[in-house]
């Protein structure tokens, strides 16, 4: 199939707009459409109703509030990759907005969309759980917020409900703090085939917390828990880095599929780990 199902189009003029057409049953925001229109075209999704956010210019934002970053859903990945403000703060969203897709797709594709869709190879899950990040979603009611961590319920699902609409992301600022992001994949703008994002918190050469996010390899909520756990506390050296990238390979569930084999996922994400949490430590020394 390479025809979407017959669909209604509304363009919504406000959030609140928006928010009263997606009460409606079957009903699918389309932001960016990278994804949706295609799995449309495949008919993984019939949704009867398109609620096109596209308009709505106050949740395309990227800014510096107090201690934490706050990045509107709207905003898209070539925004994300411009944004000076977050290369300063946290390089590993522009780490991992380099290779993301190509050209084309960053300028349309948006953060919210990419967390929404719940794709387990998505590289901005993994970032933002990596840093502890915070998920801002209005309701008919108001709003509400939910840890990113917690955000995804399983592969293409979301505590995203009915007549709600994913507004922001919220980014903690800690001083202390550096980040990166590693991908394998078998070409450029191609997804992953393991990547893993680290987010250390250092006091001197001590871990104060270290965020650990893991892409396509199967990781409950994108998170290698079991490692942050080792390093907290511990030198920040290459001694830990190694062993909490094995503790990451060990404690993920990647599939053998046309992108390889297990083993070499979990290979993958050993090295990819200690390499995310060597360049993290270097930035947060400098
Ligand atoms: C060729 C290609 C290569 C790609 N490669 C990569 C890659 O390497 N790495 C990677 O991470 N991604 C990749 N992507 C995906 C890309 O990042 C998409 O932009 C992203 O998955 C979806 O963003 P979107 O804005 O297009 O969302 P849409 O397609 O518009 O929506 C996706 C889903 O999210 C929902 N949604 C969107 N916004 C909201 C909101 N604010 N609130 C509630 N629900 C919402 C929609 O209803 C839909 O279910 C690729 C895409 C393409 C086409």
């Amino acid at each position: 199939m390479q025809v979407p199902s017959q669909v209604e189009y509304e363009r919504a003029t406000s959030v609140e707009h928006a928010l009263s057409l997606l009460s409606l049953p079957e009903t699918r925001v389309v932001a960016g459409g990278h994804s949706l229109i295609p799995m449309m075209k495949l008919r993984l999704a019939q949704p009867e109703l398109l609620v096109d956010i596209n308009g709505l210019a106050e949740l395309a934002f990227i800014t510096l509030d107090g201690d934490q970053l706050r990045i509107g859903a709207l905003a898209r990945h070539a925004d994300l990759l411009d944004s000076d403000i977050t290369g300063q703060h946290f390089p590993i969203f522009h780490d991992a907005e380099r290779m993301v897709a190509d050209p084309i797709v960053r300028l349309w594709g948006t953060v919210g969309g990419s967390l929404c869709q719940a794709d387990p190879s998505e590289d901005l899950s993994a970032a933002f759980a990596a840093a502890r990040a915070t998920a801002v979603i209005r309701t008919p009611g108001g709003e509400r917020t939910v840890p990113v961590r917690e955000f995804h319920r399983g592969p293409y699902e979301t505590v995203v409900g009915r007549g709600e609409l994913l507004a922001e992301i919220r980014v903690p600022l800690r001083p202390g703090t550096g980040s990166a992001y590693e991908k394998v994949s078998r070409r450029v703008g191609d997804w992953s085939i393991a990547a893993a994002g680290a987010v250390l918190c250092l006091a001197g050469h001590q871990i104060l917390q270290a965020g650990l996010g893991l892409t396509a390899v199967g990781a409950e909520h994108f998170v290698a828990a079991e490692a942050e756990d080792y390093l907290r506390g511990r030198a920040a050296d290459e001694d830990s880095f190694q062993a909490a990238g094995a503790i990451a390979a060990e404690h993920c569930h990647p599939a053998a599929d046309q992108r390889g084999p297990e083993d070499f996922k979990r290979h993958l994400v050993a090295e990819l780990t200690t390499r995310a949490l060597r360049r993290a430590a270097d930035r947060a020394s400098t």
